[in-house]
């Protein structure tokens, strides 16, 4: 029987995993994929996740492979509303580091793979828990070619532990089988991006374009290119990279280069889990909270989840008696942080509506305000999840 089983070897089970490893916790992670994804999705790393990332001793080496953000700003028909320094920040990262999540991932695999060489075990898919009170059995998802050892009503276990973490994120099944009920938080808009190659226009600076048609997202990436995310009015699931360039252009004026990159669509969905903590059965990351990528927060809160998770399991692994008041603990600050970072990306999206008229000179008002000192500081706290 293992101390801690993780199920998700996503951003945030590794890191996790990773954390509780260095605290001598005997750890394994059970992942359904056998490959790595390749998907585009999370790139920006905020200020309080890098100081994460040093705990976790990979911080030198995401630096090393990263593009840091320093400032953004807000324009709007051609004129600057608004720039954001992200100097002003406190602390030894006061900058917004953007990597492709799947590098990350891949630099926290090899840390992971340092601390425990065998702590990994890919293509694994765990379908039910069962929480026995003194331990939890991980029961594998049904499929044609049973391999392990089988229990009661022939099903396969494939792990034991004294507690058990459902990193398995927004897709997961896991909250749902075992009975943790969610609600949504709101969403429902849709976008498309892409990566471009860089022009350098730009520098390293991250842009929002506020415009009438809806807003308009820009990005600095290594390797010399940026990531572009636009608004649409619907899910636009079968559209090509001129697609996007024409709404950039339109929008904008900025006519982007060409490139061979292929757009991805995605649409918002925000929901909270109604418990983190279900008897020995924890939840992090996007399993307990999906927040909208706008604002680029959620892979930074499961890490937040997961530095606040691995001192409290610690603690109720080697004092039983307290672990219902420690992981209590962890469930009220955790869901608190979620419902701020949803109520904030809610926020960031409404801004970013399509405006015409009195709306759009109201809203050039508003982001003026909060882009001018002394609000521009909140505006910075907020950006780079100071409160989370
Ligand atoms: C377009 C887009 C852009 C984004 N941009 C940002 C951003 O800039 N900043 C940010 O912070 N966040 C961003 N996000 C959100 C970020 O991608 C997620 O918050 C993050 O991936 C959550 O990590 P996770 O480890 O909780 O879950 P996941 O990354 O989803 O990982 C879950 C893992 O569990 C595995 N798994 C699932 N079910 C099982 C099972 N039954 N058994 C075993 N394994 C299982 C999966 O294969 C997967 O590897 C973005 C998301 C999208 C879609």
């Amino acid at each position: 029987m293992r101390d801690v089983i993780v199920v998700g070897g996503g951003p945030v089970g590794i890191l996790l995993a990773c954390l509780l490893a260095e605290r001598g916790v005997d750890v394994e992670v059970l992942e359904r994929r056998t490959e790595p994804s390749m998907l585009a999705r999370a790139i920006g790393i905020h200020p309080p996740s890098m100081r994460v990332l040093r705990q976790a001793g990979v911080a030198e080496e995401v630096l090393a492979r990263a593009v840091r953000i320093e400032t953004g700003s807000v324009q709007s028909g051609g004129r600057t509303l608004g720039r954001l320094s992200f100097a002003q920040t406190t602390g030894r990262f006061p900058f917004v580091v953007a990597l492709p999540q799947y590098e990350t991932e891949a630099v926290l695999r090899a840390r992971f793979r340092q601390l425990r060489p065998d702590g990994l075990r890919s293509g694994v898919a765990v379908g039910m828990l069962h929480d026995r009170g003194y331990h939890v059995d991980l029961i594998a998802e049904p499929s044609a070619d049973r391999a392990g050892d089988t229990g009661d009503n022939g099903l396969e276990i494939v792990g034991t532990a004294r507690y058990v973490v459902v990193a398995d994120g927004a897709r997961g099944q896991l909250r749902d089988a075992v009975g943790i009920a969610s609600r949504p938080l709101g969403g429902g808009e849709t976008y498309l991006m892409a990566d471009y190659p860089d022009t350098g226009e730009h520098g390293s600076e991250a842009v929002l374009f506020f415009e009438r048609g809806g807003v308009v997202e820009s990005f600095p990436l290594p390797g010399g290119r940026r990531r572009w995310v636009a608004l649409t009015p619907t899910l636009m699931e079968d559209a090509s990279l001129e697609d996007l360039t024409a709404l950039v252009l339109g929008r904008t004026g900025v006519l982007l280069p060409a490139s061979d990159a292929v757009p991805s669509s995605f649409s918002v969905r925000q929901r909270l889990a109604a418990t983190m903590v279900q008897g020995r059965v924890l939840l992090v990351g996007d399993a307990a909270h999906e927040i909208s990528p706008i604002g680029g927060q959620g892979m930074n809160l499961g890490w937040l989840d997961a530095v606040a998770l691995a001192p409290a399991l610690t603690h109720a692994l080697a004092q039983p008696i307290e672990a219902r008041v420690t992981l209590a603990g962890y469930d009220r600050r955790r869901r608190r942080s979620a419902r701020i970072a949803a109520r904030q990306a809610g926020f960031n999206m409404a801004m970013g509506r399509p405006a015409r008229g009195l709306r759009l000179r109201l809203r050039n008002v508003i982001v003026r305000v909060l882009a001018t000192p002394p609000l521009n500081g909140l505006l910075t706290r907020a950006f780079t999840m100071r409160w989370l």
